[in-house]
């Protein structure tokens, strides 16, 4: 069976390289004679896999010693509610959000149940179609959350807030895609099974120095200090995601690092949106030319009587999970880190045909 041309949204296309040796290193693990899925997650071999897992995500985003590096269980929904538990204070505790879809949404939903949620700006009303830009978040708030990348409704932040507060980001779905100055940020969370590696691991960049100032008793699972004091081996941790995260950024590191994987990035982006906004027959879900996410591009027919042509088209082309989410319908063309431009290529060819 031929490989397809995979546009899901996550879990998602991987490098094949990774594939490769993950498949490898279950049968065998480094020629030791034993499955990576039969080690002890202490084991020295191991060890060395969560060493170098944290070392690559601060040599990739350029940070210092003042940042740490976690890979937690839980998904990305777990940091909705470990923020809160972790920055927001325990008495008359308050923070400001950012409300650019679902997934910001759930964020909002987890942080309301630990203190105040000021929503300082929201693009719900127009179904989320555009980022929000006019706000301002003060001292008065623990923290500022944000989403960079908005992967249902495919819009993305270009620029980041300068806020008097904490900056915490969401990058779930576009982590690893773009240069950013990362030191920007005093905590960045991802959900791994988009740009990083397999469903089963949440990586969490966390500044250091803005733990342990909320006056409360974290459960200790939900505890970042914990984690960060027992070098993200508090309890077993998610072994093979990690390991098959880190062969993800090891492929990133060696293929020109983010620099150059936003440059390829880039070219796919303008690829497709040349296309749709040539074709008459196809528009964005995101109504801002400037919002337009490079790594996520819903987009619908103008006319539905043409979906039965082109789903055929699309699916003859070995083109596997272009569907839109299940809450907006139309298309979503994910192209991650490990998407080649060929592939794109190939939607646009069946775009271009559509007449
Ligand atoms: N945030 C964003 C931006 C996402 O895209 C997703 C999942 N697609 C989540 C959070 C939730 O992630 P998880 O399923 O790992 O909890």
């Amino acid at each position: 069976m031929s490989k397809k041309h995979n546009f899901s949204a996550g879990p998602c296309i991987l490098p094949e390289e990774v594939f490769q040796k993950s498949a490898e290193a279950i049968l065998d693990f480094n020629g030791s004679g034993l499955s990576l899925l039969e080690i002890s997650h202490r084991s020295k071999d191991f060890v060395a896999v969560m060493d170098e897992a944290r070392a690559i995500v601060k040599r990739l985003m350029k940070l210092g010693d003042d940042y740490e590096v976690l890979y937690l269980g839980g998904g990305a929904s777990l940091q909705f509610a470990m923020v809160p538990f972790n920055l927001m204070k325990s008495e008359n505790g308050k923070a400001a959000y950012l409300d650019t879809g679902t997934w910001a949404a759930g964020a909002i939903k987890e942080g309301k149940k630990l203190g105040t949620v000021d929503v300082v700006g929201s693009s719900k009303a127009e179904n989320y179609s555009s980022i929000p830009k006019d706000y301002k978040v003060g001292s008065e708030y623990d923290y500022f959350h944000c989403t960079s990348n908005n992967t249902i409704y495919g819009t993305q932040m270009r620029e980041f807030p300068k806020v008097d507060t904490l900056l915490v980001c969401d990058m779930s779905s576009d982590i690893f895609s773009r240069v950013i100055d990362f030191s920007q940020f005093d905590l960045i969370y991802a959900g791994a099974q988009k740009n990083m590696g397999p469903a089963g691991t949440t990586l969490v960049v966390i500044k250091k120095e803005i733990l342990g100032k909320t006056g409360r008793d974290i459960p200790s699972m939900l505890d970042y200090s914990l984690h960060i004091a027992k070098e993200s081996m508090y309890n077993t941790p998610p072994v093979f995601p990690v390991y098959a995260s880190l062969l993800t950024l090891q492929h990133l590191e060696n293929n020109g690092g983010i620099a150059a994987a936003e440059v390829r990035n880039e070219a796919k982006a303008k690829l497709i949106y040349g296309e749709i906004d040539r074709n008459p027959f196809f528009e964005t879900f995101c109504v801002k030319e400037e919002d337009r996410s490079l790594m996520n591009v819903s987009f619908k027919l103008t006319d539905e009587s043409k979906k039965e042509e082109f789903d055929n088209a699309w699916k003859e082309a070995g083109i596997s999970g272009l569907n839109g989410h299940r809450s907006l319908g139309g298309y979503r063309a994910s192209m991650y880190n490990a998407m080649p431009i060929e592939s794109v290529q190939v939607l646009v060819d069946v775009m271009k045909n559509l007449n």
